[in-house]
């Protein structure tokens, strides 16, 4: 799937590039620039022309300016973590990359809120804001992920099912327009009048400019957090036990399931003592005040043990708390154990056809001749079916990728998504089209077209296929819109 061709040579842009941001922060040179070919998904590799690395928004402003007038393509990068090609470079183009704007530049608690620059890691927004408060959208990654790269994927984690996405916490963005220019939507303030722009940007996967700051809002930590893993025969009595206690009213802070084979993997790399033969594990975290957990808790026990858990081990205090979540944590890098390789697919699909959907990834999994792992964040019915291969077998790799895209389609057809949390980027954007129809394809295309006419921003990603503003593929079928007379192409 490598995607290498010759970089292009960028002409004079680099020079200009060194008198905006320095010398030493232009890289050109063929091999420091494999360094960012590729993000989290090494399928894909492309060597970009050149990588600028900005330390404030007007450097940022003057890199993208120069850019666009000499209509060169770029790419925003910030930690290079992400599993969907988002962060690929393109060949012709520049790579932007964020990591030097690491400035935590206002903290407000008695607010709940702060400003950050774009290359903060995740984590350092809860450092910076602890021991009182905290920030919730968790991605496993949060060690080296960027908020910048949060709010291009509208990033999630174990806690958003309690808490929300990244979406529900961005409340003002400062950017840079493909044209160079500079806006401010929104600030700390929790609503403000007009279009909700801001909505539109998170999750625009660096395709309509670049975040250079991100007003947060940061939590008060709860009182109290109880956590437990509960081990089951199999994920499918697993998967009932989940339904079971969210239709029980109870909301937990987090909910997570690894299936065995995830099980053996990270109990490998963690010992934190998950038992290898069990089918199922599942972590539960209660959160909030120290009554409504103690008794939710209990309530949360009863159903594991009613249910026929094998066993239910519940955290006595913070050590055994952070080994429960280190093997969940670190599930995906210890698939090492099982394959030299894996895809990882990111769908989501309604929680009540967890089982169902599990069932028919096993049975493709099989009809391939290859093993599938899901760990997974159960309460949001997001999967991460991880496709494990060895890419030295001839057609193992294609074959994992075809296994991927079924299970794809699976959940789509169970009323899912193709994606939950990773974003659409390079990998998913052929998939697009099995949730979209044209005119949905093409409200997002003029949308985007109102922020970048030319496209220069991340090109080739998240649509399914390039196209010019107001271009759409295959025969014109007028929208319905267009035949009420309601709106018009542009
Ligand atoms: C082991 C592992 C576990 C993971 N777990 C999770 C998880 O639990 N939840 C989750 O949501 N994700 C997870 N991810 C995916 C990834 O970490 C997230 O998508 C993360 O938000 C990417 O951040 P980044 O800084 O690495 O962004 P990059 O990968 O560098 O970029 C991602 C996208 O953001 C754009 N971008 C970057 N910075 C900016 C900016 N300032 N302005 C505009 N666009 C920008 C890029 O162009 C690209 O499209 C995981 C990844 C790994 C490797």
């Amino acid at each position: 799937m490598t995607q290498d061709a010759p970089p292009r040579d960028l002409g004079d842009l680099a020079e200009r590039f060194r008198g905006i941001v320095g010398a030493e922060h232009v890289i050109t040179h063929e091999q420091q620039l494999a360094t960012y070919e590729s993000d989290g998904l090494l399928q894909y590799a492309v060597t970009p022309g050149a990588v600028v690395l900005p330390a404030s928004a007007q450097e940022v402003a003057g890199v993208v300016r120069a850019c666009h007038e000499r209509a060169t393509p770029w790419v925003a990068r910030g930690a290079g973590s992400g599993l969907s090609g988002g962060a690929l470079p393109v060949a012709d183009g520049v790579l932007i990359a964020l990591t030097r704007m690491r400035s935590i530049r206002h903290v407000d608690l008695d607010n709940g809120r702060v400003l950050v620059e774009p290359g903060v890691t995740n984590i350092a927004v809860s450092q910076a804001v602890g021991p009182t408060h905290f920030y919730p959208p968790d991605p496993s990654s949060q060690i080296v992920c960027t908020i910048g790269g949060n709010v291009a994927e509208n990033s999630g984690g174990a806690h958003c099912f309690k808490y929300g996405f990244t979406t529900n916490y961005v409340t003002g963005l400062e950017l840079v327009l493909a044209d160079g220019s500079q806006l401010t939507l929104g600030g700390p303030e929790l609503d403000h009048p007009g279009l909700d722009l801001i909505g539109a940007f998170v999750g625009s996967e660096g395709t309509l400019g670049i975040a250079t700051g991100i007003w947060l809002r940061v939590v008060p930590k709860p009182e109290s957090v109880r956590t437990l893993v509960a081990f089951f025969g199999s994920t499918v009595k697993a998967g009932e036990v989940v339904s079971e206690i969210v239709s029980g009213g109870i909301v937990p802070g987090a909910i997570e399931m690894m299936d065995n084979l995830s099980i053996r993997a990270a109990e490998g790399a963690t010992g934190a003592g998950y038992p290898t033969d069990a089918g199922a594990a599942l972590v539960v975290e209660l959160d909030g005040s120290e009554a409504e957990c103690a008794a939710r808790f209990e309530q949360v026990v009863e159903i594991c043990e009613g249910a026929g858990a094998d066993s239910v081990r519940v955290a006595k205090d913070d050590a055994e708390r952070e080994l429960i979540w280190r093997a969940r944590k670190a599930a995906f890098a210890a698939m090492g154990r099982i394959a030299p390789n894996y895809y990882v697919q990111d769908s989501v699909i309604p929680r009540t056809r967890l089982a169902d959907v599990l069932g028919q990834i096993e049975e493709l999994a099989a009809e391939h001749e290859l093993q599938v792992a899901n760990v997974f964040h159960a309460g949001d019915g997001n999967l991460h079916p991880l496709v494990c291969y060895d890419g030295s077998v001839p057609d193992q790799a294609e074959r994992a990728e075809k296994l991927a895209g079924l299970i794809v389609k699976v959940c789509v057809d169970a009323g899912g998504s193709i994606t939950g949390e990773h974003g659409v980027g390079v990998d998913k954007k052929r998939y697009m089209p099995s949730m979209f129809d044209e005119p949905d394809l093409s409200a997002f295309q003029r949308l985007r077209c109102a922020f970048d006419p030319e496209q220069r921003a991340n090109p080739g990603k998240v649509m399914p296929a390039p196209r010019l503003c107001g271009e759409v593929p295959g025969p014109y079928r007028r929208h319905p819109l267009e035949q009420a007379g309601v709106a018009e192409r542009f």
